[in-house]
This record gives structure tokens, sequence and C-alpha cells, in this order.
């Protein structure tokens, strides 16, 4: 049995061009070969299922919503990537609820305008891997990509990623973002009422 990765030359396949430039991230490798990934497909073994019981710096949480929150990828392709995850351990887009559908929308909105004030990318890449096949790394748990593009930055991100990123940067990245999140109404009763942060940029 070989059970190596194959590696099959792009050229011998076929395709059709488009719009869109090609990222290549080699150092993801590790990752894709099962280094640090869930045993199976459990709850219990899922690291978006544990985040949220961890403090946000711990757990490099963005922000906690009522059904869904936002999070760094621990394996970025870019600077800045964030994922939204919902708080239940569901697979596919079909199962969430509709105020489920309704917040991981509202949260990818929210994290690409937080984005665009704390670091001007210059597009962005947004999207859900549905199942192994689609190319979900943690396929038990539904979560939305949101990844962050500027021009040219395929060139040098996959080796900075690789060096730097993980996990210095992260933090960093994690904190600035969620000091520009803007502050809403306590979700506690009782609290005191925080106001809206003015827009710093
Ligand atoms: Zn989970």
């Amino acid at each position: 049995m070989d059970d190596e990765p194959r590696i099959e030359d792009a050229r011998t396949l076929a395709g059709v061009p488009d719009g869109f430039d090609r990222f290549w991230t080699p150092y993801r490798m590790a990752y894709i070969n099962g280094d640090h990934k869930p045993a199976d497909a459990s709850a219990e073994e899922c690291p978006f299922c544990a985040a949220p019981a961890r403090p946000d710096e711990d757990a490099l949480i963005v922000h906690r919503g009522s059904t869904c929150f936002v999070l760094m990828n621990l394996y970025p392709y870019n600077a800045g990537h964030m994922l939204v995850c919902p708080y239940r351990h569901v697979s596919d887009y079909t199962e969430l609820t509709g105020p489920e559908r309704v917040e991981l929308g509202e949260l990818t909105a929210t994290a690409m305008e937080v984005e665009r004030a704390v670091a001007h990318p210059h597009g962005f890449n947004l999207g859900m891997n549905q199942g192994e096949v689609a190319g979900a790394g943690i396929a038990a748990h539904l979560h939305q990509h949101i990844v962050p593009r500027w021009a040219g930055d395929a060139n040098f991100l996959p080796i900075i990623a690789r060096t730097k990123a993980i996990p210095e940067l992260l933090e960093e990245a994690r904190t600035r973002l969620a000091e520009a999140w803007p502050k809403q109404a306590p979700v506690t009763s009782g609290s005191a009422p925080t106001t809206p942060r003015p827009q710093e940029d």
C-alpha cells in the first residue's frame, strides 16, 4: 500500500481559464497530510467545538455572536484569514437554522468591514467547502472562510505565513481585529450598556 500523497502535474489536467489568481500554499501540506487533524468527526475531537470554551486570546476568537462566532484560521491562506462558525457541530449549510444562516452572513459582512478598516485589503475570497472531497479541513463542523486579498499577495505570503504568521502574527492580528470589531449592546442582561466606539478609520 502506498499512503504517500500523489503529486499530479497540473499541466496534464484539463482546465478552463478564469479570472481568479491561484494560491499555492505548500506550507499547508503538513495539515493536509494529517498533522493536528481530529481523530474522528465527533464533537469531542472538534477544534471548532472546543474553541468557545477557551479564552478569546488562546482560541484566537475575534468575536462571539449569539449563534455563531468568528476566529482566526490557525492555517491561514493569507494574513487576516478569518472563519465564521456556528456554535453547533453541524457539517452542512442546509443544516443551519434560519437565525444561524442570518448571523453567519452578518458576521461575514462585519468581518469584511473590520478587515477593511484594519488592513485595507484590495479584495476577498469567501466560501464554504462542503465535505472533505471539496477541500474542507474540518469537514464535520461548518465554517465560512473570509480570506482578504492584496494585489501581489500570492507572491510572498506562503513564505511569510509559514515562517511568521503562526503563531506570532495571528495573535497580533486577532487583537487588532477584535479591538476594531463594532461594539454591540451586551448579551448578558443586567450589565451596563456599552457606548458604540467611534469609527477610527
Ligand atoms: Zn464541532
